[in-house]
């Protein structure tokens, strides 16, 4: 048996560094004679998803070109290894539709008429324009909204470089609920688990296949298995991570909170935690409930008012809740408890971004860390911020000094990360106005819910001044652009990028393979798009241009920053940018390249890859350095603060540096929460989401007995259905991935696409005879609040009673036939807008067989391009993190005679209507002090402190 090696040269797959140079393979189409092929390979990073594992590309030697890629073998996170979407970039380089050179929009916004333009000309009017902007002080309406960033730190610079509050994301559809569950226990807003020397591993989604930093958590969570750790997964469908499981436990959606504090209580009344961590690592001295402080009080006191806090859940409770049987919930609470400092887990999607207080899992989830001990320890819970280096480059731009309130409005304080999913809506109540707009590997039309609200914003030139898409592959919200701009996949553009996978510090670094190459062999190019297909650029070298087109004198102060840090008043390149940052922040690196006699550029160019550090445990146990400590003081609860800032906390007498949070410890009471008018949540708690039974009765007329008044009256948005919506009521699960899609970027790659392309509604048997009977491949018709959408049935006991699911990648649509946009992964369709913001979708027709250079188009085979289900969903707010609470409350029937497949009708009056239901939530800013949100949470692109302050911006 081969020997397995965690660095990945075991695999004969991977080629040892010292034959990249001339890599000999034989040619397949050859066969059966032995044609040999020579390749280089270079290595880059891959692009379709956040894990940025290293890919290697082969670019065959005779022809230049890049043939196929292959796993790095030199990367620390990925190891040699990759998913499906790794690969499959060779199909999104090759496919014969893609965005060749800049385009222009020729006709009406939405219309698809498109000229080819230059890049000068686009630097020439958007700098133009941007300046203009700047110079009228309108610096709020530029707005950069990012889907995929796929690097670290260089747009926060860009965008402080021009002085704006101008970062919009798409973590409010994806994560932002989780983060805060986090953040509020110790700052950094991710978790970093272990996997690998983990004894007992608990995933609350289907994380082993498809999960966040999926093929590096993938193979540790195998490795972790492999040496003999248990698997509980938390997930009311079957996924392939819960078949992989030695616990499957198929919560109800909305209920992982109660099950984990059910397990909480079993550890904390069978006397089982790590009573030392816990005394000396949370701030139990602050705690206040239920009429309980425990200050002044002994910790066993503060024990014993936990235990009645957490009385009610017991394992029935969580039972009654959840569906998961109680001897399961024990059991599986005493093996954590036995795995101790070893208990990873993971929870990022799924509960957290599904439901109404989908933060409060990851609390309560947390809780099971802090009472094992398991922070910071091998094979335990670690912190994001440990295991993710962002070096920093030569000199930065100081924070901005305006807080805009489309991206950080004042209803939603605690919000991690910006309100976008409501961009369409602020501009609907008038709250301002875009001039110009950048959307980057961003589909929000179709990604996001109620993309009709999104088509009726960008389609307004009154709300949207200027549009431009910088992708990589056409979508539905380029659609609607006024400039489409071709941007680099992985072996195109440089980018650095570092992600916390495992327990270590590690940078990539993303290049554009056949400039390296060529460069190599002595030729020189000024910009990427002349080493690339067609014109097709990078956004590193993009922004540096834009920002001297801004500022062409620097006399606006913006150009300083885009200046080379080696030849004075020169524009910045993009060696220059990352060889500084290889030369003087990537502590070791200058040494091991020094070692091969090369420079720290040369290294990374060669070799992709560079491990920092992996010393990373138990970081809060380091001792405040002794700069910090002179001139500190001890406070009162322990902090030891440094000219009024936090640098550390005495714990065991030792001054040693915590956690970043106002305690300086795990936060087991969140004072927080307290103060921002949240007192009910400020522990770890349960509460029921918008979709629970009781709530989808109720909706119904019919509350029963499991409905909770008191939490209903103060937490529970209404559900209004519109008219002629029929059928029973189920939760709609519409966010489960598959482990080869890439959300909306996968649409141009064949073979991808050839394994799936289909989204059936998942129902289970004792559904589908309630329904009548249905059988899969019969047509039902789902109704949300603001319309409905039609599709298969799939029949499967591989999902809980009560819940009906559908993939999320499926469904994308082009308005044109013959328009050569994603045509192996599109349908074809007639959009209507039947009456002011009704709008209806019909499949004219599915995909088909077309011609292309590429042979593969014509041998198409499949029809189906599924059905896009988010065009029907209206937000949900989430009333403390704004997350968009994705799983819907539907009403399912059998399709009627005039309902065809793929039928989509919405009514955005009354997706208006609802935001506004949850909007009504609230708990609006000032909180203390006038402030905007808490100083001490993070913010991206985070602003000087005086913004935070209402009355003084
Ligand atoms: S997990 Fe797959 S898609 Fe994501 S970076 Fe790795 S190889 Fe690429």
């Amino acid at each position: 048996m081969t020997e397995f090696k965690r660095d990945g040269s075991h695999l004969s797959y991977c080629p040892p560094v010292e034959k990249w140079n001339d890599w000999v393979e034989y040619d397949a189409e050859a066969w059966p004679r032995r044609v040999e092929k020579h390749y280089q390979l270079v290595p880059t990073i891959c692009f379709n998803c956040e894990s940025a594992c290293g890919l290697l590309a082969y670019v065959d030697k005779e022809t230049g070109q890049v043939t196929k890629f292959e796993g790095n073998p030199k990367h620390p996170a990925s190891r040699g290894r990759l998913c499906a979407k790794g690969p499959a970039t060779i199909t999104q380089i090759h496919d014969p539709d893609r965005i060749l050179y800049p385009m222009k929009r020729s006709g009406p916004r939405g219309g698809g008429k498109w000229t080819r333009t230059s890049w000068d000309e686009v630097l020439e009017t958007f700098g133009a324009r941007i300046r203009k902007a700047f110079q009228e002080n309108r610096g709020e309406e530029i707005m950069y909204h990012v889907g995929r960033p796929g690097h670290d730190f260089i747009m926060e610079r860009t965008l402080q470089a021009w002085g704006i509050d101008g970062h919009n994301s798409h973590t409010n559809v994806c994560s932002s609920s989780a983060r805060l569950g986090y953040l509020l226990w110790h700052y950094a807003d991710r978790p970093s688990p272990d996997h690998a020397n983990a004894r007992f591993i608990l995933l609350l989604s289907a994380h082993l296949e498809s999960g966040h930093y999926f093929n590096p958590h993938a193979q540790r969570i195998i490795e972790g298995k492999m040496a003999g750790a248990k698997l509980a997964v938390m997930d009311p469908r079957l996924s392939n991570t819960a078949s992989m499981a030695d616990y499957w436990m198929a919560s109800y959606p909305g209920t992982e909170a109660a099950v984990l504090l059910a397990m909480a209580m079993i550890i904390l009344s069978e006397n089982r935690f790590d009573a030392t961590f816990v005394k000396n690592w949370t701030n139990w001295e602050e705690l206040e409930v239920d009429g309980f402080s425990a200050r002044g009080q002994s910790f066993e006191a503060l024990i014993e008012a936990l235990k009645r806090h957490y009385a009610k859940f017991t394992p029935e409770f969580a039972e009654k809740e959840s569906g998961v049987k109680a001897e399961v919930i024990v059991k599986t609470a005493r093996e954590i408890a036995a795995a101790g400092s070893r208990f990873a887990s993971h929870l990022w999607r799924g509960s957290a971004s599904g439901n109404l207080g989908g933060w409060q899992p990851a609390r309560a989830l947390m809780l099971l860390h802090v009472l094992t001990g398991s922070v910071g320890t091998p094979g335990g819970h670690n912190l994001n911020a440990w295991n993710k280096f962002v070096p920093r480059p030569f000199k930065n731009p100081s924070p901005q000094k305006r807080w805009n309130e489309l991206l950080y409005p004042r209803e939603w304080p605690l919000c991690t990360h910006e309100m976008s999913p409501l961009l369409p809506h602020f501009l609907k109540e008038g709250r301002g106005r875009i001039d110009v707009y950048f959307t980057r590997v961003f589909n929000p039309v179709w990604t996001y819910p109620d993309g009709f609200s999104w088509i009726e914003m960008l389609r307004d030139e009154e709300k949207v001044g200027l549009d431009a898409a910088l992708t990589p592959t056409w979508s539905e919200t380029a659609w609607f652009a006024d400039y489409v701009l071709p941007m680099g996949f992985s072996s195109e553009r440089h980018d650095l990028m570092s992600q916390e996978s495992y327990a270590g510090k590690w940078i990539g670094f993303r290049q554009p393979v056949l400039r390296v190459l060529q460069e190599r062999e002595g030729k020189k190019f000024d910009y990427t798009y002349q080493a690339n297909p067609g014109e097709v650029w990078e956004e590193d070298e993009f922004w540096i241009n834009l920002s001297w087109a801004i500022d062409p004198d620097g006399s606006m102060g913006i150009r300083q920053w885009f200046e080379s840090p080696y030849r004075p008043g020169q524009k910045l390149t993009v060696d220059e940018y990352y060889g500084w940052i290889f030369e003087n922040s990537v502590p070791g690196l200058p040494e091991a390249a020094a070692k091969e006699g090369l420079k720290p550029l040369e290294y990374m160019r060669k070799y992709g890859a560079y491990e920092v550090t992996t010393d990373v445990y138990k970081q809060n146990e380091k001792l405040v350095a002794s700069a910090d400590l002179s001139g500190s003081k001890v406070e009162a609860n322990g902090v030891v603060t440094k000219e009024g800032k936090a640098v550390g906390v005495m714990v065991d007498g030792q001054a040693v540096v915590g956690y970043s949070t106002p305690s300086r410890k795990l936060e087991l009471f969140s004072r927080t929460m307290a103060d921002w008018k949240w007192p009910e949540f400020a522990l770890p708690e349960y509460y029921r989401s918008h979709i629970h039974r009781s709530a989808q009765a109720a909706s119904m007329g019919n509350p029963g007995e499991d409905c909770d008044p008191d939490f209903d009256k103060r937490y529970m948005p209404l559900v209004e259905w519109p008219k002629n919506s029929n059928g029973e009521v189920y939760t709609l699960l519409p966010i489960f991935r598959l482990p080869h899609l890439i959300h909306t970027r996968s649409g141009n790659s064949k073979f991808l696409y050839e394994i799936a392309h289909k989204n059936p509604l998942w129902v289970n048997p004792v559904d589908a005879q309630k329904l009548g009977g249905v059988h899969t491949g019969d047509l039902l018709k789902v109704h949300t609040e603001i319309g409905f959408f039609v599709l298969h049935a799939w029949v499967t006991e591989g999902l809980a009673p009560g819940v009906v699911a559908c993939s999320h990648h499926m469904g994308r649509w082009r308005l044109n036939k013959e328009d050569q946009i994603e045509r192996l992964s599109s349908a074809w369709v007639d959009l209507k807008e039947v009456g002011k913001g009704q709008w209806k979708m019909r499949q004219t027709s599915g995909v088909e067989a077309y011609e292309t250079t590429d042979p593969d188009t014509k041998r198409v085979w499949w029809s189906d391009a599924g059905v896009h289900q988010n065009l029907s969903f209206p937000v949900h707010p989430d009333p403390i993190t704004g997350m968009h609470c994705w799983h819907q409350m539907v009403r399912v029937e059998r399709a009627g005679a005039g309902d065809r497949y793929g039928d989509i009708f919405v009514d955005t009056n009354l997706s208006f209507a609802v935001y506004q239901r949850w909007k009504a939530l609230t708990r609006p800013a000032p909180g203390p002090g006038g402030l905007r949100r808490p100083l001490w949470i993070p913010r991206v692109v985070r602003p000087e402190e005086a913004a935070f302050y209402m009355d003084k911006t």
